[in-house]
């Protein structure tokens, strides 16, 4: 027994693994939480050190600020280690950070990148900007396309670009088919893991190539620090290794240990997060003036049935669409709640609401709806009192309507 490290063996439970990843002794010099390193200047004995130092691989060595010390390593590494079957992750300083390298990693001029048409907005924009800018062409895709991708994969078709489920809409797509698809062509997949993370889902494990998390949501955990990452499958490190050091991507490493404090409660945040919002929906779809839920783990979200083979459990983001009712009607919803707050991000403690308008964000699919949607993280709080709030949400919406 090593002391650390131990909790990361792949036969043992999430809430073991998430305490132990990462935690090598030769890095946290045995105290609990691996300490903040801070650092440009690493200092040399000599010429010669510094030039053998420089002539090595750096990785996990101490070299030069900008490419870590064992405080962002030790949180890579706890990230690589909840990924069974990944060579590697590297840290970015937001998730939009941590999607454009690694999409960076793998496109050249002339490439096609297949997206899914229910991508989180900034992606979009990403591939419509600089992608382009750089003579990238992206096609955007069904969610719910599965094997039908490979209908779309012509011969500059570089990457496919997957979100599951949907940042707004919350379609579960069906990883497995589209990655066999792929790997027929010789195609790229990315998948956007932020929702489920890999305790819910461990994409690596599934085939994809690179997974991509917001950090800033379920691993910190506490709506204080912007972080990224991206865990690479086998013979994927290194390309993203090298656009992350090009690109000069760092992350400092007080974030970093927040970060690593925030990953050791994932597991329990994640299990109370995601029964919480099931308690939620479900009691929602009952409730007069909701016409339907989206939470992929309630039958009628497109992608339901794939949920409840792929996934290991709920999280804790979805959205229900309101029966009717106007702008102004879903404000008088909205603006009155007590318990939750009015703000993107999610994935800390708190309980949020946003009203969400999917159709401003689509170009292969359409998104209609019987009114308008609204958009909840469910937090810590108890249900009981989460579900007052939202009852009495209700009953102004229902008045506002008339
Ligand atoms: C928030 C979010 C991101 C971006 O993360 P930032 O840390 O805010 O840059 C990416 N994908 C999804 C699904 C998100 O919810």
């Amino acid at each position: 027994m090593s002391g650390a490290g131990d909790g990361e063996g792949e036969g043992r439970g999430p809430g073991t693994r998430v305490v132990g990843a990462g935690r090598r002794p030769e890095w946290t010099q045995r105290i609990v939480n691996p300490p903040v390193w801070r650092a440009s200047t690493i200092l040399y004995d000599s010429v010669a050190q510094l030039r053998e130092t420089g002539a090595r691989d750096t990785h996990h060595r101490l070299f030069y600020g900008r490419r870590g010390t064992p405080t962002q390593w030790s949180l890579a590494d706890a990230l690589t280690a909840l990924e069974p079957g990944a060579e590697g992750t590297l840290l970015y300083p937001s998730g939009v950070a941590a999607i454009s390298t690694a999409l960076l990693a793998v496109l050249s001029p002339g490439d096609e990148l297949l997206l899914v048409d229910s991508a989180y907005d900034p992606t979009r924009l990403l591939a419509d900007g600089l992608l382009k800018r750089f003579g990238i062409t992206t096609r955007y895709y069904d969610p719910t396309i599965g094997a039908g991708i490979a209908d779309l994969i012509g011969p500059n078709t570089k990457a496919i670009f997957m979100e599951s489920p949907g940042s707004l809409t919350f379609e579960v797509q069906d990883v497995p088919a589209i990655v066999a698809a792929a790997k027929a062509r010789d195609v790229v997949t990315l998948l956007d893991n932020t929702w489920a993370t890999p305790l819910l889902f461990p994409a690596i494990e599934r085939g994809v190539d690179y997974t991509i998390m917001a950090c800033t949501k379920y691993v910190v955990g506490h709506s204080d620090v912007m972080l990224g990452s991206v865990t690479a499958g086998p013979g994927r490190y290194e390309a993203l290794r090298h656009t992350s050091y090009q690109l000069g991507q760092h992350v400092s490493p007080d974030d970093a240990y927040l970060g690593a404090r925030g990953l050791r409660t994932m597991a329990v945040r994640l299990d109370r997060h995601g029964e919480s919002a099931l308690a939620i929906a479900r009691w929602l779809a009952e409730q007069p003036g909701v016409a339907r839920v989206l939470h992929p783990a309630l039958p009628g979200t497109p992608g339901h049935e794939i949920f409840l083979r792929d996934f290991v459990g709920p999280a804790g983001l979805f959205s229900f669409v309101l029966d009717g009712g106007d702008d102004a009607a879903r404000i008088a919803l909205i603006d009155g709640l007590e318990l939750f707050g009015i703000g993107y991000s999610w994935g800390g403690f708190e309980s949020l609401a946003v009203p969400i308008d999917p159709q401003r964000c689509r170009s292969a699919t359409q998104w209609e709806a019987e009114g308008p949607a609204v958009r909840l993280q469910i937090g810590l709080e108890d249900v009981d009192d989460l579900i007052a709030d939202l009852d009495a949400g209700l009953a102004r919406f229902r008045g506002a309507r008339g």
